[in-house]
């Protein structure tokens, strides 16, 4: 039998503020669409965080035994410097900086996306489309708002209605902002906005020469608003309405709370149950942002390489370490607070590196099932993912005990004990015990080294620093192996 259908699983939905009990559209299957990067530079750990919390959502509920259906979508269009619908498109703006087309932009930072989220162990989405791939969706769904009479058009640029939508529906009713609040944030470029209302947001803008990424419409040349691509592109993937859309608390507003406004025109239905955001990585006391230069990269963690970080981390320890703050929590990043959480995650898996060592009793000291149901209550209180990793620890205390002989457990509840940190450590929570072999490969290029001292001695006939190399190494449980190929070695 499947997992979910023993495991009531809450999820906290931003649209109602509070825990809801979580029941897909249809039985056993998830429609989940999770708001992607925009490819433009490299992505930061903040954008790292936001994606990672979706992926434990995705981890938890294929481990549930729903077939999930995650779509993330590539933003390589129509984003536009600022959120007042003013300014340049940021990949055509790097382009031009840089003198390189735009696809070149969009193919170097998806290839980094891809590789940063798959670094940190990240399961890729089950489709990920591209906003410029659907622009002919997107026009169509620009005609329909049109012909429905809320949008309007001035000189080739197409914008949605917020005051008149607002008239019959709730524009807001995912941010709590009122209508005179939702201004978006207008900064006259050139004098005079041609919106009708600061409110209104753009459906499509029209290119100027400039404008290199460009494509034709009915209103002329030119280039789709951000917001639209995600209504088009979740839509089209998962239905007019579908379970759970993602993506990080900045995006709360104005983004989805214009896409809840296009959906709700085109399709006449709401268009999502539940809508869940992640909250941001802190660095600095402030929000990480590429814009302000405020920021870390992942590949910096992993070498070392920034003056914040006494050292390098592994992946694991990284994702240990974002994993230990529940997704709705804002989550400060300091080079201590990765380096205690490094420590913690090495204890853990240190003590789970011994579990095949226990041996077995006829009574188990500790209540396994009562132990296991602790971790399922924990991720299915909307994947409350540091009070499982509370009880992972309480786990590693326990194994300890059991190699001390100080506790004890039968052979049954060792299997599946053993099974359930298995699914939790590495399926659920997506670690990886890289710091093992992390710290052998060091081990292993410090034995080379020695090996390479203790020939040099030999060829210069110095037995006696030969012999004592290979003793030390010897009485630390290295044994030497000299053969007519030259020396290896095994660990004991
Ligand atoms: P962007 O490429 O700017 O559209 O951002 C991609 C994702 O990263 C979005 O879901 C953002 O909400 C999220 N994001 C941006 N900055 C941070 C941050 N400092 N912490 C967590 N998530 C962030
Ligand atoms: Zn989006």
């Amino acid at each position: 039998m499947e997992l979910y259908k023993t495991n009531q699983l809450k999820i906290y939905n931003s649209l109602s503020k509070t825990k809801e009990d979580f029941k897909p559209i249809v039985e056993g299957n998830v429609g989940m669409y999770v708001c992607g990067p925009t490819v433009y530079s490299n992505v930061h750990l903040g954008n790292v965080r936001t994606f990672m919390s979706f992926d434990l959502v995705f981890r938890y509920l294929k481990h549930l035994g729903y077939k999930v259906r995650y779509v993330r979508n590539i933003t390589d269009a129509g984003h536009l410097e600022n959120d007042a619908d003013e300014g340049e498109d940021r990949i055509a703006k790097k382009a031009r900086l840089e003198q390189i087309e735009p696809m070149e932009i969009v193919q170097r930072y998806t290839v980094d996306f891809h590789q940063t989220l798959q670094t940190i162990n990240n399961l890729p989405p089950s489709i990920e489309p591209t906003a410029t791939g659907h622009i002919v969706e997107q026009i169509e769904i620009i005609k329909d708002i049109l012909e429905k009479g809320l949008a309007y058009e001035i000189n080739g640029s197409v914008y949605f209605d917020v005051l008149k939508y607002n008239e019959t529906e709730h524009y807001g009713i995912l941010s709590g902002r009122n209508i005179e609040d939702s201004i978006h944030n207008t900064r006259e470029l050139d004098g005079q906005s041609e919106k009708k209302n600061p409110q209104d947001f753009a459906l499509w803008k029209k290119a100027d020469e400039r404008h290199i990424m460009r494509w034709p419409s009915p209103w002329g040349v030119g280039f789709p608003g951000w917001h639209l691509e995600c209504t088009a592109m979740s839509t089209k993937y998962l239905g007019e309405t579908f379970d759970i859309h993602g993506g990080g608390l900045d995006l709360k507003f104005p983004h989805h709370e214009c896409e809840i406004a296009q959906s709700k025109v085109k399709n006449n239905v709401k268009p999502v149950n539940y809508w869940m955001h992640a909250n941001m990585l802190i660095l600095n006391g402030q929000k990480m942002a590429k814009s302000t230069g405020n920021y870390i990269l992942p590949n910096e963690i992993f070498s070392g390489e920034n003056t914040i970080l006494s050292k390098a981390f592994t992946p694991s320890a990284t994702r240990f370490f974002m994993l230990q703050a529940h997704y709705r929590s804002v989550l400060d990043f300091t080079g201590a607070g990765l380096e205690a959480s490094e420590r913690g995650f090495i204890k853990m898996m240190e003590a789970f590196n011994k579990l095949d060592s226990v041996a077995t009793s006829q009574t188990s000291s500790l209540n396994i099932s009562d132990w296991k149901q602790k971790c399922y209550d924990s991720l299915n209180d909307d994947f409350n993912s540091p009070i499982l990793i509370a009880n992972l620890f309480e786990a590693a205390k326990y194994v300890n005990l059991l190699v001390d002989k100080k506790e004890t457990i039968t052979q049954l509840d060792l299997n599946e004990f053993k099974t359930t940190i298995h699914s939790f450590v590495y399926d659920v929570l997506g670690l990886q015990n890289d710091l093992q072999s992390d710290s052998s490969e060091k081990i292993a290029g410090v034995v080379e080294m020695l090996i390479k001292m203790r020939n040099k001695a030999r060829d210069n006939k110095n037995w006696a620093l030969s012999d004592e190399i290979r003793d030390e190494l010897a009485s630390l449980g290295i044994q030497l192996k000299d053969g007519k190929d030259g020396t290896t070695f095994s660990v004991n």
